[in-house]
């Protein structure tokens, strides 16, 4: 039986990274993955060009039942360590907004900087192939694989999140964490478009395609104040495009604030975050001659303002009373919707939830309970805004472990 330091079973983000960094150590490292295409994800990531990181990277651009786990990690390998490495393999790259860090050809060079620094560490690659077991012993684990069995010191668990099971993601992190007996935060859809009643979207149906920036919040569950909802405890407030669709909403800001969504709880979005409307609508009466659907017009897209304004549309604002200016504006700027769910884990770009951080140690990775088992990158419960965050938690926690085994 072959016998070596460490298993790192899927050669994802997190995987590669760890291997390669522990291989680079000296350990004597296997990698496993199940798939027959390596690292599907970071090959789609980013439409195909891998939004890499972040130059800002904080513990508050993440969600996680505990807030702090992230902190040591993140602090241990930043943005710039991973940029280094991008530069030292000569990949180009380029910023766009916010601080997104993107490859300028493609993500396949992400892939192959993460394979040659394995390389370099003489990772040993057993893929396509699958562990069927994984059984605790006194001087470690025995593994059973598709490709035989396998004595290890350690193992590291990176199979990632369900998100987009197409391409072959699963639930082996969840289901072994459970069989070692590690709690699991309930794993749910993030980064995902949000749906809402049949119905009550048939109106808005005709808008699919339309994009404009809004402000978003989530609300707090049923705590209405004055008639208006608060904002849920520590839930930021996004300012992204947001993007109509035939079920529901979509598009950068959506898919943030779905990360914070739960079940039953309303959303709340500011279709004019750039004017207060009740305002500029009754201001805008005093002075102009204008349609109202005009005066909308010269903020949204026309098919919007249409809609949004139904038979009111060709009115002239002169026309329309104070009060119905009133309940207008604050529709545009609070406009209040109760999602049905998710469009799932098929559309989702991450999975929430996952290993309890509390049953893992945040400088290691290792689980409190199971010395020589550790989970990183997306399985754990630490899940990233939209924009280079979820790479970033993938070659932080990857390093960490691969530094520490
Ligand atoms: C469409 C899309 C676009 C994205 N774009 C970005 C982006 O631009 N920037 C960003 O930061 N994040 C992005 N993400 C999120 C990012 O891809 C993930 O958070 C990241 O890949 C997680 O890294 P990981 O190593 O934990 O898991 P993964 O990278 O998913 O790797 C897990 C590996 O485990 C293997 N595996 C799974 N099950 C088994 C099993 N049973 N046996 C053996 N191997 C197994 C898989 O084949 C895979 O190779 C995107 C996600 C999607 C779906």
């Amino acid at each position: 039986m072959s016998q070596v330091d460490v298993v790192v079973i899927g050669a994802g983000a997190a995987g590669m990274m760890c291997a390669a960094v522990a291989g680079q150590r000296g350990q004597r490292v296997v990698l496993i993955d199940h798939a027959t295409k390596l690292a599907e994800k970071i090959r789609i990531s980013g439409g195909g060009r891998c939004n890499f990181t972040n130059r800002v990277v904080r513990p508050e651009h993440f969600v996680s039942e505990n807030r702090h786990f992230a902190r040591a990690a993140l602090e241990a390998y930043t943005p710039q360590d991973f940029i280094s490495m991008v530069d030292r393999h000569g990949i180009a790259w380029h910023e766009k907004h916010r601080g997104q860090l993107f490859c300028d050809s493609s993500s396949d060079l992400i892939i192959k900087m993460l394979r040659q620094e394995c390389d370099l560490g003489q990772v040993q690659w057993r893929m396509p192939d699958a562990v069927q077991a994984i059984e605790k012993t006194e001087m470690g684990f025995t593994l059973s694989t598709s490709s035989g069995p396998l004595e290890t010191a350690k193992v590291v668990i990176a199979t990632g999140g369900t998100a987009v099971p197409q391409v072959g993601a699963t639930d082996f992190g969840l289901v072994w964490a459970r069989r070692f007996g590690l709690k699991i935060i309930e794993p749910r859809p993030a980064l995902v478009p949000l749906l809402f009643d049949t119905q009550m979207w048939a109106p808005f149906q005709v808008l699919a395609g339309v994009s404009l920036e809004a402000g978003l919040d989530v609300e707090s569950m049923g705590a209405a104040k004055g008639g208006r909802q608060a904002r849920a405890a520590h839930t930021p407030h996004f300012l992204e495009d947001v993007l109509f669709t035939h079920k529901g909403l979509s598009g950068p800001g959506i898919l943030q604030i779905s990360s914070y969504w739960q079940p039953g709880q309303p959303i709340e979005l500011n279709l004019a975050p750039q004017h207060e409307m009740v305002a500029a609508l009754i201001n805008k009466k005093s002075q102009s001659r204008q349609q109202i659907v005009s005066v909308l017009g010269d903020l949204w897209p026309k098919r919007l303002a249409e809609q949004w304004l139904g038979s009111m549309a060709q009115l002239r604002i002169a026309e329309v009373s104070d009060q119905q200016l009133k309940i207008l504006g604050e529709r545009i700027n609070r406009w209040s919707l109760m999602p049905t769910g998710t469009a799932g884990f098929k559309k989702a770009e991450v999975m929430k939830g996952g290993v309890d951080t509390n049953t893992l140690n945040q400088r290691t990775f290792e689980a409190k309970a199971v010395p020589g088992l550790h989970f990183i990158g997306e399985v754990v419960d630490v899940t990233g805004w939209l924009g280079g965050y979820n790479f970033q938690w993938a070659w932080a926690s990857g390093f960490a472990c691969g530094q520490s085994i």
